[in-house]
């Protein structure tokens, strides 16, 4: 791993990023946090889901995120994927004007340029990032469609190549997403979300739902993906085991804040925080 001292040539720079559920008040951010074991604003009952969020992230690089449920980990991923709107902060990607504009300010159409060509998520839930009543090859092809590629021909040898990839087998393209099993529909998932070529993954707790011997498997695939690709990753996952097998670097989520960052060896060798030290001795 490069020690990153420069402070060029991030992909992805986050200042500051806030979410806040209900009616904060001035205070919100202030009385809520791991310091009060608490996300939950005393005043006013808004849920600061997360706040202060500040890393960059690097060409090729993963990133896990990891804390225990209700700790701001989706919310997080969501806010910089536009699936929900940030509270506060900034979002800079060096695929929009060379990473000079905060992206949260875009307008929504060049955010829905942004999501169909430079980013892709993949959902826990399949139902969340498949369309259940189209094939597995028409989701796909719903992809590149929304990145402008209109050729029947290509965009029908374009899903074979992903499908493949993703080893899924291609003579199944015109079943639909439930048709297949649990770890099947996330492999869809997947040739779905890198379809356009994106250089940056949002990938939340994708193997949650799925049998332990499944869940390797799929892990591989992510794994091999994007050492071929050499893709950007965010990886979320409640599972340490998870983030060790996947990741470079994690940042340790508490009550809506970072409590801990840092390459993942070092913070699974010796963590710091007594959060993150009873997170991995429950690995052990
Ligand atoms: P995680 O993914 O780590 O389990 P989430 O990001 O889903 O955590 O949730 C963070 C906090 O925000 C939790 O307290 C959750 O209850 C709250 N939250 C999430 N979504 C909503 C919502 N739509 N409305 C209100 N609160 C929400
Ligand atoms: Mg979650």
């Amino acid at each position: 791993m490069p020690s990153h001292d420069n402070d060029d040539g991030w992909l992805l720079r986050v200042r500051g990023l806030t979410k806040i559920y209900g009616e904060p008040i001035s205070t919100s951010v202030q009385y809520t946090g791991p310091k009060f074991g608490s996300n939950i604003c005393p005043e006013t009952d808004a849920i600061v889901a997360c706040a202060e969020i500040d890393f960059d992230l690097w060409p090729g690089e993963v990133l896990g995120v990891v804390g225990e449920s209700g700790s701001g980990k989706s919310t997080l991923v969501q806010l910089l994927y536009f699936d929900n709107p940030a509270t506060s902060g900034e979002v800079y990607f060096n695929a929009v004007d060379g990473g000079t504009t905060n992206i949260l300010g875009l307008s929504n159409q060049r955010k829905r340029w942004l999501r169909n060509h430079k980013m892709g998520m993949v959902y826990q839930n399949p139902r969340d990032g498949l369309n259940f009543a189209f094939s597995a090859g028409g989701n796909i092809a719903e992809k590149l469609l929304m990145a402008g590629n209109f050729h029947v021909g290509s965009i029908r040898e374009r899903a074979s190549w992903l499908l493949e990839k993703t080893e899924v087998p291609v003579k199944r393209m015109d079943a639909t997403p439930a048709a297949f099993s649990g770890g099947m529909q996330q492999r869809v998932q997947i040739s779905k979300a890198i379809a356009n070529n994106p250089p940056l993954l949002f990938l939340d707790e994708i193997t949650s739902g799925l049998d332990v011997s499944v869940q390797a498997r799929v892990l591989d695939l992510i794994r091999h993906l994007q050492r071929e690709l050499g893709i950007s990753m965010i990886v979320v996952s409640h599972d340490l085991a998870v983030i060790r097998m996947l990741t470079d670097r994690t940042m340790v989520l508490k009550n809506g804040r970072i409590v801990e960052a840092g390459l993942t060896d070092q913070i699974l060798q010796d963590p710091q925080h007594a959060y993150t030290q009873l997170l991995v001795s429950s690995l052990l």
